[in-house]
This record gives C-alpha cells, structure tokens and sequence, in this order.
C-alpha cells in the first residue's frame, strides 16, 4: 500500500473491481464443542444463545414459517448430549441433537412466527466463549399458545440443562493473516517484482510461525496469488470470529530514500465512515441486544472504541517487538482510514513490512531469512498481546 493519504479512494476503486473465492485456512475444520444454552426474550422476539468453545457457523434448514418449527443445523459442532428445555415468548419448547456432521436445533414455536436473524458472536469484553445468536420473531399479529408450565425436575434430569462442560485449556485465540492484494491487484512495484507476492510470502511465513505455537487458530484470507475484494476480507475475519487481524503490506514512496517498517491502525474519523459503511451492511445491528435504536448506537459507538482501543494497544506492542529487529519509520504507529480495518469488533492492524521502492528494504522483504525474523517479531508481539490479556482476566 503506498504512503499517499488519499489512498482511500484508491481502494474504494479496488473495491469495486471485482469479485474472486475467498480463501479461508483451516479454522473450520475444528471441532467446536457446545457449552450450554440460554434463552431471553419476550412474546414478540425470543433469543436463543448457544455457548460454544470455538467458531462455528449455522445453516437454517427450516425457518419456522411453514409449520412453526425452526430447524438449525450448526456443521462441526459436538453436543455432548441430547439436550432439550421449554421455552419462552415465541419459542414453546427446544431440542439440540447430535447428527451426522454436527449438532441439530429445532425449536417448535408457540404461533405463527420464523427465524429473524442468526449470528456469531467472538469472545469479547469479559465473555470468554463463543456465542452463536438465534433470534425468533412472531409473525406481526400472531398469538402465541402460552408456554407450557415447567414442572420442577428431579435432579437426575436436572443435570442435562446444566452446561455441558467447562473447556479444560484456555481456548485458542483466533488470529486472521491478511496478506494485501493478490491477482490482478499487484499492489506496489518494486525494481525485483510486485508487492503482492512479498505479502503472501510473509503471511505464509507467519501463519507457519504461529501454528508452531500451537496457541493459536490461524486464518488467512488468502493463501495463494488470488484476488479478493476488501470487504470480503473483512468478512472473513468477522466469521472466523478473529480475536486479531493483522494485514501484510509493503510500503512504495515517492522518496527512493523512504524506508523502514509502520503500523497502522483505524482513526477516529475512519471510524465515522466506518460506522455508515457497517450499519449499511447490518453487521454491528445484528450484534446488538436490544431492539432499541438509541441503545443500539450506544453499543456501536461502545464496541468501535473498545476495538479501536485493543487495536491501539496491540499496534504499541507490534511496534515495540519490530524496533531492533527491522528498521522502523520514525512515526511508525500511524492512523489510517483503510477498508480492511473497518471491521467493528475484530481489533485490527496494517503492518507495512517496509517500502518496495527503496531498494535496501526491497532486499530484505525479498531475503526468507529477514522475512523470518520480520514475522518472528510479529510473533512475539502476538503472544505478548495475548499473555498480557490472560494475565489482566485472572487478576
Ligand atoms: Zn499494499
């Protein structure tokens, strides 16, 4: 990505060029176990929380609107146990089963209604688990039967409602690599080749880094010479529930002389834009827990700082880890309004490695052994960032 400021314009151009698969690592093909389930929720709208150890995503097989019953099945997930409870407002009563390929929720409704929205919430802010969000809603003038009385249980049946476990080892922390442009976005030119390969070079480099560690999940938004929209970058890290996303690029100036490594992270007035970009695509709203507009934009505004704040803390501790081991710009934490870094409630950075246009840096993006180094750096920063959390939450 180049210095120039006016770059925003340059990627909403990039964005709308067009369309490639996205590829995503193999954070799916983990076994996510589920916790336990939580409804709220009243006659109108009714929620149902499932807790889950990890990333998982859902696919609706019924909606509800053809005979009152919601069928989800959420592939990759282990239900320990049939589980089953009744329900509340629009829900009459709930079952979750294990089947072929993952576990299967049906929720039988008590009157006309269907699914409204379903989504995936990371761990964030004190909440230690994954939280896959069902929302139902009535059918605008339905009535619901009332919900069935619950007789007190014995407490051999009582122990199926209680949560299912509790995760025996920390949960591992879901890191997104973004490797910057890709395909026919060959980003900066450099006198030896094209910024989009000394990204993906450095993405690999760094994903195989982390996995060593064995502490992390480790996504990428692409894995090979492909390209793909920013937004759907952003996406790819909103699915996989990224705790971290980090995007790799290479620098190009004006100056031959211009060289050294920076960080960006989203500004205020980014975040202004990103605001409108994001309540146009009903990210954040679909995270909100309340159906109240004014809470809502509380919550946005809540959720943008806390990120933007992580976002800042981990810049500081990347920028800390890179000094000594790569030469840094002066002012290496930066500001910037770029598109991948939009996404409301992943804390993100732009790491530009260095400038492709001077050729001392061009060099050392190009040298395997300085790539190393480089990532090891970002390494560091990222198991510092994390043990600094753990530490924080058990205090
Ligand atoms: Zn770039």
């Amino acid at each position: 990505m180049g210095r120039n400021r006016g770059r925003a314009a340059a990627l909403g151009a990039a964005l709308a060029l067009g369309l490639a698969a996205v590829a995503v690592g193999h954070a799916a093909t983990e076994q996510v176990d589920l916790l336990k389930v939580r409804m709220g929720g009243d006659a109108s709208e009714t929620r149902l929380v499932i807790e889950l150890d990890g990333a998982a995503s859902a696919r609706v097989v019924s909606d509800g609107s053809a005979d009152r019953r919601v069928v989800v099945m959420l592939p990759g997930v282990t239900a320990a146990q049939l589980q089953q409870g009744a329900g509340r407002g629009v829900v009459r009563a709930w079952t979750i089963d294990q089947v072929q390929g993952g576990a299967r929720l049906q929720m039988d409704l008590a009157g006309d209604g269907k699914l409204k929205r379903r989504f995936l919430l990371p761990p964030a802010d004190g909440v230690v688990n994954y939280r896959y969000v069902i929302d139902v809603a009535a059918a605008p003038g339905a009535v619901m039967a009332s919900a069935p009385i619950v007789k007190p249980m014995n407490p051999q049946l009582r122990s199926q409602f209680l949560p299912v476990r509790k995760p025996a080892l920390p949960l591992k922390k879901v890191v997104v690599i973004d490797a910057g442009h890709g395909g026919k976005d060959s980003g900066a030119r450099g006198a030896l080749g094209y910024e989009k390969d000394i990204n993906l070079a450095a993405a690999l480099t760094l994903s195989e880094q982390l996995n060593r560690t064995g502490r992390y999940k480790v996504v990428l938004t692409r894995s090979r010479d492909v390209y793909i929209p920013l937004e759907d970058r952003v996406r790819v890290a909103q699915r996989a529930g990224a705790d971290l996303f980090i995007s790799l690029h290479s620098d190009s100036g004006p100056e031959p002389d211009l060289k050294g490594a920076s960080v960006y992270t989203l500004s205020d007035k980014a975040s202004a834009r990103a605001t409108k970009f994001v309540s146009a695509n009903d990210w954040f709203m679909k995270a909100s827990l309340t159906g109240d507009q004014g809470v809502r934009d509380i919550l946005f505004d809540l959720t943008q700082r806390a990120t933007r704040n992580r976002s800042a803390v981990f810049a500081q501790t990347l920028v800390a880890n890179i000094e000594g081991r790569a030469p840094m710009l002066r002012r290496s934490h930066r500001d910037a309004g770029f598109m991948v870094l939009l996404a409301p409630d992943v804390p993100a950075v732009l790491l530009e490695m260095g400038f492709v246009s001077n050729p001392e840096d061009e060099a050392r993006l190009r040298d395997p052994a300085q790539r190393a180094r480089l990532m090891s750096a970002v390494t560091r920063a990222i198991d510092s960032h994390f043990g600094e959390q753990v530490r924080l939450a058990s205090r």
